[in-house]
Order: structure tokens, then C-alpha cells, then sequence
């Protein structure tokens, strides 16, 4: 087994989410908050290796769609990245260190330099190098303790006989975390976030070198590989872990199928997320699928012929009874009836996608006893968001050819660029968190565009037109035409394998964190005078490459976490309180998060117990003393 330091970071924290990491091979969507540590950590490192405009590209491509909050993040990386270049010397990007056992990346490797000029130049000294690791965090304090850096020296030197690591550093880049008030606008929060990004100073932090830590590193990597059960380590940690939903709840809707390996070309089912403006073609495009059954929500059947299921409230009068049957539990009810795959179906359209979602918060609201999710706004919103997208995720996984998706049309949403114009958003009309999500579950979002009689099916996406899937496309637009959308579908599966069978392939030639072979390789040859002979990025290599990023991105966000950014209560195991925290307050290390009822519940009975133990104490006579009277005095 090749290890990593993320690997084995990975097992000392949670030996559970080691396993469905790392053994298992579950993947989980991935969040798209604008200020998710992996993408913002990554285009960080883009922007040092390359410049600005590919660091705010590789940022804006992580997402299906860009909203103010996103642009605040770029406005970050655009002020900071410029700074940190001045100090980071000259020197070779992502250098992989790898052999049988190990494998890491550098972020750059600097020749040393002579303090001494010649010809007005100073000059590299032959086989020694300083490691530079790049980090986006405030929490300079946590990186002087890793392991890391010291590996990569270690490593380094091991695999190349000869040349010397003189210095190891940190190259911190500040965040700037301040919130838009209440009162303010966007235009003077963007000021604000201006003036702290100027006062903002990324530096270089020198580690000194412990080879005690690489031996002790050495053990975990033993004590990881002859591990045989993986316990779960439960604990507020668990709030930022990926797998949360999965182990405590059993929630399942992000997990990716089976661990299996599929072979991509022969794959033939389709899904597929429409959207477009109220009679663009969309549900006439969709009726063009072969064999289809509409599950329709808003009674627009008129003009295609294919049969449907009415998805609406059912109301029976049964003698004096009325039943009434929510459309959501007829969606989940027809979901199930299509689990058995007894009919000859072959594709299954949700026409509208939005309505399915407004059913499943009246559904829930039912549920829980609310009327809107700010009833209980600790939970609502999460409760809601998963119904939905655990039932979608049943829906994806049904075996028929095509799944299609149709959502209408929203541009009611403006987004402010830098310099303050206003662009309209075009994205489906589904609540951002819940549409972030299915577009990570789907192959390909399309949009459809009706100009006049000419109807195209568009996949073109940027920073304000909503796109994503799985798959990629090279082709921008298409006309809306079912032939026409199968070519560029197979040309998309066919990308997407070739990707799968030689990664260096990608269009986008990236691993995460922009990484290419060719950058690899020139630097190596550059440092080493030789091109390995075997390729250099294996899966199992851009694998952990991601990992180390993830499993970066993810401790700098437990890093920042310490302080709550809302509200929250908390159980304290360890002596067994309960405790309401607020924003700003630090997170408790015993502490587990509950629901309001839990906590109230919880105060309750402590309450009763503590009630029950005084009732049982042995009665003792208890003397009233008098009170004394002045006289007495
Ligand atoms: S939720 Fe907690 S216990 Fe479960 S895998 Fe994640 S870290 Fe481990």
C-alpha cells in the first residue's frame, strides 16, 4: 500500500472515515458554499504557480453558479495572491515526491541561492533546495506542528541521492473572515473586505527540521496498515466531516453507488437535468426520449403524448372520511412502485423539479409540526434539503435508460460584479444549496433557449449561467434536437473515460489543485536531469493528490471552526450538561450538537433525575434556627 501524509491524517483521526475514505472508496458531492476550504485552497495554489485570472478560474469553475458571495471570495484571492507571489521565490511547482511506499507533492521546490552576486545575479547552488508548502489559514500555530513538510524533505532526499533540503517554510497566506452587517450594502462591505485585504500580510514561517517526527509518522503508517477494525472516533470534529450524514444518520443520498469499477463507454443511461424559460420546448424535448413516463407536477401535459402520472395532493372520501394524500408521498410512492421495475418504461421525466421540492417542505412541515422552516431553523432547512435530495438519489439510481430532470427558468436574481454593474443569474428555479447538490448528481445541466422560433438546448456555463455534471462537453450549443443531443452526450461519456484511462488526457489537464504531468515532469527533470520512464500520474497518485488537498482543506476548516458562526446548542459529555453557545463563542471540545428539543428535552431530565435523588436521600430532621430578633442582637 502507498501511504500519504493525508492517508494516515486521515486514519488517526476517524479509523471509520479512514475506512469509506480510503478502502471503501465512497465519495461524497461536495459542498459549494463560497468559502469551501478545498476550492479556495486550491485556486490559492493556481494562483501561485500561474497568476490571478487562472487562480479566479479555477475558483468560478467549481460551481454551478456564482452569486455576490463568491465574487467577495475572488475579490480575497485577487488582493492576496499578488502579495504572497512577492515572497515566494523562483523555483519548480508541484514536485512529486513517489516510489512504492510513498507518494506527496511540493509545492515548490527553490533552488538555494548565493548571497554573493555575479554579473549582478545571484547564483543557484548546485543540489540545494528550500521546500516552500503553500497554506490559506490564519492557524500558522497547527502547520508548525505537522508532519508534513518534515515527510517531504525526508522523502525528497531519500529518492534523490545527492540533493540537499536546506530549509523547510511555510508561505501563509491571511484570510480575511468578516461578515456584511445587517445595515451595510454590498458596496461598502466589498470596501471593507478591501481594507482588511490591504492590511492582510502573507508570510513565510520557518520549520525547523525534526526527524523524530518522521519516525514517529513511521509508526502510525504501521499501526494504519495492520489496522482490522476501524472503530468510530465520535466527536464535535464529526460536524465537518464529509461522511456525517452517512455514518450517524444513515443518510445516503450523497454516496456515490457501489465500489465497483464501470466501464464509462458501455454505460448507456443518461441523466439529465433540463431547464429553461415556461414553453422554450423543454417537456417536448424531453417527450422525444424513448419510451417515457412524465411524472408531472403542473398539469402542462397538453402537447406531448407521453403518458403521466398526475404528482399533486390526492384527496378520497371514503363515507364520511376524507383522506388526503400529500404530493410528495404519491412521488415517493411512485418512486417505489418503479423500484420494481414491472412495466416497460425506458425513460422517466420529473416535470417540474421545483414543485417536487415545495411538496417535500409541505410534506416535512407535516412531519415536524412547523409551518415554515424558521419554526425550527436549526434543523428545518437541513431535514427539508435531505428528504428531498435522499429521495431524488433513489429516483437517479432507478434502473431505466434515461432519467430527465425539468426545472423552469429563474433570472429574478441579480449578482453584483466587482466594479458594482448588476448581471442577472440564469439558473433553475430550485433552492441554491438543493440545486448546487443535484447538479453534482446528474451527467450533464442543460439549458434550453427559445429565441424567436429557433429553440437550442445550451451547456454553456460561467460564472452567471448555471451548469455542471458529471460530464463535460466541448460543444456549447446545440439545437434543441434529441438526435443532435445524443452525439454530443456520447462524445461527453467518450471525454470522460479517456480522462478515466489516462488522466493527463483531461481537457482541463488538472487533478484539484491544477496539477499537471507536464508541470511534473519539466520540474523534475529541471531538479533530478531525468524524466522517470514510467508515467508519473497514476490514478492511485491524482487520488491522494485530491485526498492531501481535501484532507488539508478540511482541517483548515476545524481550524476556523473553533469559533461558532451561529447559535448552537451543545451536550457536554463530559460532565453531562446542556448548554445553548453563541456565535463567536468557542466550540466546546466535549461537546456534541443537539436540536433545540434535544436540549430541551436533555435540561429535563437532568431536572427529574436530580429531583428523584434528593426524594431519596434519607430524610434528616432539619432544625429551623429562629431568626434573630434585633433584641437579640
Ligand atoms: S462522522 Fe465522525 S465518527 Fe463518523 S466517520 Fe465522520 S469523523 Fe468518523
Amino acid at each position: 500500500m502507498r501511504v500519504s501524509h493525508s492517508r494516515v491524517e486521515c486514519f488517526e483521526s476517524c479509523p471509520f472515515k479512514y475506512k469509506l475514505r480510503y478502502l471503501d472508496n465512497l465519495k461524497t458531492v461536495k459542498a459549494t458554499d463560497p468559502d469551501n476550504a478545498l476550492f479556495l485552497g486550491t485556486s490559492l495554489h493556481t494562483g501561485l504557480e500561474k497568476n490571478v485570472s487562472a487562480a479566479i478560474d479555477e475558483y468560478f469553475r467549481q460551481f454551478p453558479v456564482i452569486t455576490d458571495d463568491h465574487i467577495n471570495e475572488a475579490i480575497k484571492l485577487e488582493m492576496l495572491i499578488p502579495k504572497a507571489k512577492k515572497i515566494a521565490p523562483e523555483g519548480f511547482n508541484e514536485v512529486k515526491i513517489e516510489n512504492e511506499d510513498f507518494v506527496g507533492y511540493i509545492d515548490l521546490l527553490a533552488p538555494v541561492l548565493t548571497e554573493q552576486k555575479l554579473h549582478g545575479m545571484q547564483q543557484e547552488i548546485p543540489n540545494q533546495f528550500d521546500i516552500y508548502d503553500f497554506k490559506y489559514s490564519n492557524n500558522v500555530s497547527h502547520y508548525k506542528d505537522s508532519v508534513q513538510i518534515h515527510l517531504y524533505k525526508y522523502y525528497y532526499e531519500k529518492l534523490n541521492p545527492g540533493k540537499h533540503i536546506r530549509k523547510l517554510f511555510y508561505l501563509c497566506v491571511p484570510k480575511v473572515n468578516i461578515r456584511q452587517k445587517k445595515d451595510e450594502d454590498l458596496m461598502t462591505f466589498r470596501k471593507r473586505i478591501q481594507a482588511e485585504c490591504n492590511k492582510a500580510e502573507p508570510k513565510l514561517v520557518e520549520i525547523d527540521y525534526d526527524p523524530d517526527k518522521v519516525t514517529d509518522w513511521l509508526f502510525k503508517v504501521k499501526h494504519m496498515v495492520e489496522a482490522t477494525a476501524f472503530p468510530k472516533n465520535q466527536g464535535w470534529l464529526c460536524r465537518y466531516c464529509d461522511y456525517q450524514d452517512y455514518c450517524q444518520k444513515g443518510w445516503d443520498f450523497m454516496i456515490l453507488p457501489e465500489n465497483k469499477r464501470r466501464n464509462i463507454e458501455a454505460v448507456q443511461k443518461k441523466v439529465v437535468w433540463l431547464y429553461g424559460s415556461p414553453f422554450s420546448g423543454k417537456t417536448t424535448f424531453a417527450n422525444k426520449f424513448p419510451d417515457p413516463l412524465m411524472l408531472n407536477t403542473d398539469g402542462n401535459i397538453k402537447f406531448v403524448d407521453a403518458p403521466y402520472i398526475p404528482i399533486r395532493d390526492k384527496v378520497e372520501t371514503v363515507g364520511r372520511m376524507t383522506k388526503r394524500t400529500l404530493g410528495w408521498e404519491v412521488f415517493k410512492d411512485v418512486i417505489s412502485e418503479l423500484e420494481k421495475k414491472e412495466n416497460d418504461f425506458k425513460t422517466i421525466i420529473v416535470d417540474l423539479l421545483e414543485d417536487t421540492y415545495e411538496q417535500c417542505r409541505l410534506y416535512m412541515y407535516d412531519q415536524m409540526g412547523i409551518t415554515h422552516e424558521s419554526d425550527d431553523s436549526f434543523r428545518a432547512w437541513d431535514k427539508v434539503r435531505t428528504e428531498f435530495l435522499s429521495t431524488l438519489k433513489r429516483l437517479m439510481a432507478l434502473d431505466y435508460e434515461n432519467i430527465v430532470l425539468i426545472s423552469h427558468e429563474d433570472t429574478s436574481k441579480d449578482i453584483t460584479k466587482k466594479g458594482g454593474d448588476k448581471i442577472t443569474a440564469i439558473k433553475p428555479n430550485l433552492q441554491e444549496k438543493t440545486a448546487n447538490k443535484v447538479a453534482g448528481m446528474v451527467d450533464i445541466v442543460a439549458r434550453v433557449i427559445a429565441d424567436g422560433n429557433e429553440r437550442t438546448l445550451s451547456f454553456k456555463t460561467n460564472e452567471v449561467i448555471f451548469g455542471g455534471g458529471r460530464l463535460l462537453t466541448k460543444t456549447d450549443e446545440i439545437p434543441l434536437d434529441y438526435d443532435a443531443f445524443l452525439e454530443v452526450y456520447a462524445e461527453a461519456n467518450e471525454m470522460a473515460a479517456q480522462v478515466l484511462q489516462n488522466p493527463s488526457k483531461s481537457s482541463k489537464g488538472t487533478t484539484g489543485r491544477g496539477r499537471k504531468k507536464k508541470d511534473t515532469e519539466e520540474a523534475q527533470e529541471a531538479v533530478t536531469g531525468t524524466i522517470p520512464e514510467e508515467p508519473l500520474d497514476t490514478e492511485e497518485a491524482l487520488a491522494a493528490e485530491v485526498a492531501q488537498a481535501e484532507v488539508e482543506a478540511q482541517q483548515e476548516q476545524v481550524q476556523e471552526a473553533e469559533v461558532l458562526d451561529c447559535d448552537t446548542y451543545f451536550h457536554l459529555k463530559n460532565n453531562d450538561n446542556y448548554v445553548l453557545l453563541h456565535e463567536g463563542d468557542a466550540v466546546p471540545e466535549d461537546g456534541e450538537i443537539i436540536s433545540k428539543e434535544e436540549f430541551n428535552a436533555g435540561i429535563k431530565r437532568i431536572a427529574q433525575e436530580s429531583t428523584k435523588k434528593d426524594d431519596e436521600k434519607p430524610k434528616t430532621r432539619t432544625r429551623t434556627r429562629k431568626r434573630r430578633t434585633t433584641d437579640e442582637d
